[in-house]
């Protein structure tokens, strides 16, 4: 594994970090305050490839690779965690299973939309009584009729619903079925039938629009099936894979804009005649969160550089989103910290910051989830003697 980015991607990163120091960073706090996202800079996104990061450029998109999508979404998550969870979200779970499996009509008709920033948009997989065990717990169907499928269900925690002008939601195409019974279909939220509940009030990631969905006789065309029938829930757990190496670069995001706040008000707050920056408790917040930011990118890189070359990445995903997910949760607690009474004030930005990646270890599957997924990998890997172990 190269330690260095490519020079490309380096140049990638600053151009990324200098519009969202331009364009997000100054309605960061008036997004949270608001629980609206700064559509202005969105709408300037498209230029930057940033609302399709690995969409091919023939549907608007930038067509990059694991790593340079990971960048985009650190840097925006490093401003602003609403736009980052929103982007994410678009990127991976709205544009993602369309381009991994859509059809070449469905592409034409959906991406191109997706990627012109004038849209976001998502999945729907969680629903009211099930979110980690969907095999057994998510009831939402698809019945076929005769060229239509006819959805009938609830779906909850949808983010970007709103703003979304098709998502693709997991509904049981065959009860009996077991995991070969799930589907994915293509549903656009004004169709008959779908109810857009009021948003979700929310801890952080305020402007990040959640959304519970009820799907009453929902009709949609047959041709709104994505990939094969009965493949829904294989095609939800690699777009689960892949969304965990993106909600692992966001926390790192947020953890780095966590860091340099910490850094910044550490070297200027005086206390008993000299920068706190200079007291050893407080070197120890810093050189904690210096080395577990860096272990918690490095793990993200790998396991992005792992899908980009096609290799198994399941565990190592879920390792980066569980680490990078705690690094954020304490980089975040220590900043804080280190502002005494200014880090809980909204004031400065470490209190919304701390906030925003509490959901890190909560969606895309939680910590223990990710434990469960890391401890059946190594355990089936040592079985198979594996030489990594
Ligand atoms: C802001 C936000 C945005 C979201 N966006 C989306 C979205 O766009 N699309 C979407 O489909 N969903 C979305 N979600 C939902 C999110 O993915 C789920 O909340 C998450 O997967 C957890 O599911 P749950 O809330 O039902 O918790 P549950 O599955 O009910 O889990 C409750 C607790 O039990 C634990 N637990 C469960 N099973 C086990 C086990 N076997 N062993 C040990 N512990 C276990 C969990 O870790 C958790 O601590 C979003 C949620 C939020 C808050």
């Amino acid at each position: 594994m190269d330690f260095e980015l490519q020079d490309e991607l380096k140049l990638f990163r600053r151009t990324v970090r200098e519009f969202c120091e331009r364009e997000l960073a100054p309605h960061a706090a008036t997004a949270d305050e608001t629980g609206e996202l700064a559509w202005s800079a969105i709408h300037k996104m498209p230029a930057l490839g940033l609302t399709g990061l690995q969409v091919s450029e023939a549907y608007g998109g930038a067509g990059l690779d694991t790593t340079g999508a990971a960048l985009a979404v650190e840097e925006i998550g490093r401003v602003c965690g609403s736009t980052g969870l929103s982007i994410s979200a678009h990127n991976g779970l709205g544009c993602g299973p369309l381009m991994a499996w859509g059809t070449a009509a469905q592409k034409e008709r959906w991406l191109p939309l997706l990627t012109s920033g004038r849209h976001l948009g998502g999945l729907a997989l969680t629903e009211p009584q099930a979110g980690s065990d969907l095999l057994n717990g998510a009831q939402t169907t698809a019945r076929r009729d005769g060229d239509h499928y006819v959805l009938n269900g609830h779906k909850a925690w949808i983010t970007n619903v709103r703003f979304a002008p098709v998502l693709s939601v997991l509904a049981r195409t065959d009860p009996a079925g077991g995991s070969r019974g799930f589907s994915l279909l293509l549903v656009e939220p004004d169709r008959a039938g779908v109810t857009v509940h009021p948003p979700e009030k929310k801890m952080g990631l305020k402007a990040s629009p959640t959304h519970m969905l009820t799907l009453e006789n929902v009709r949609v065309p047959a041709d709104h099936l994505l990939g094969e029938e009965g493949s829904g829930f294989y095609m939800t757990m690699q777009t689960l894979d892949s969304g965990r190496i993106s909600i692992g670069a966001l926390s790192v995001g947020l953890a780095q804009g966590a860091y340099e706040a910490l850094l910044r008000y550490a070297l200027e707050r005086q206390a008993f005649g000299e920068p706190i920056a200079s007291k050893q408790l407080i070197q120890e917040k810093i050189a904690n969160a210096a080395m577990e930011i860096e272990a918690a990118r490095l793990l993200v890189y790998k396991a992005a550089w792992l899908k980009d070359k096609g290799q198994d990445y399941t565990r190592l995903a879920a390792m980066a989103k569980l680490k990078a997910s705690e690094v954020a949760e304490k980089v975040c607690f220590d900043a804080i910290q280190v502002h005494g009474s200014y880090g809980y004030s909204r004031e400065y930005p470490v209190e919304r910051l701390y906030r925003d990646q509490r959901l890190m270890s909560i969606g895309e599957g939680t910590s223990e989830i990710q434990r469960l997924v890391i401890a059946r990998q190594v355990l089936k890997a040592w079985q198979q003697g594996a030489a990594w172990l």
